[in-house]
């Protein structure tokens, strides 16, 4: 069930415009409009679930199938040297788009610990 309020469900059906990098059943993948890094992508499940926090035992698949993603997409795009794999939830987390989402950065050496 998708949310009607929700910016990730509205590029999901196409009423807000994203260059999809990659598209399956399950998750799209377009570029952050606030890249962080040289290469940011985010990996969105077609289905709506507000965060992490919010993923139960059903999701475990679907969880999985977004990781899956992020390596396909980060050998796509020759993050050779590596690259950082980011679910911000919540408040604490500093997620701003309540759908939950995947963040692929790289292209440049990260720091630890994250801000
Ligand atoms: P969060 O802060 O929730 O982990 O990540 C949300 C991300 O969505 C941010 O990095 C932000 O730059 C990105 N974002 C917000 N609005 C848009 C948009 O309209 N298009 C795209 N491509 N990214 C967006
Ligand atoms: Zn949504």
């Amino acid at each position: 069930m998708n949310n009607s309020d929700c910016l990730f469900c509205k590029i999901l059906a196409g009423e807000i415009p994203a260059n999809r990098a990659f598209e399956d059943e399950f998750c799209i993948a377009f570029p952050d409009i606030n890249p962080q890094a040289p290469t940011h992508f985010l990996i969105v499940p077609k289905e709506h679930i507000a965060s992490q926090a919010k993923a139960m035992a059903e999701h475990e698949p679907l969880l999985g199938h977004l990781l899956a993603a992020a390596a396909n997409l980060a050998r796509a795009q020759k993050l050779d040297k590596g690259y950082r794999v980011v679910i911000n939830t919540g408040d604490d987390g500093g997620q701003t788009v309540h759908h939950l989402h995947v963040h692929l950065l790289g292209g440049r050496a990260m720091k630890w610990p994250p801000g």
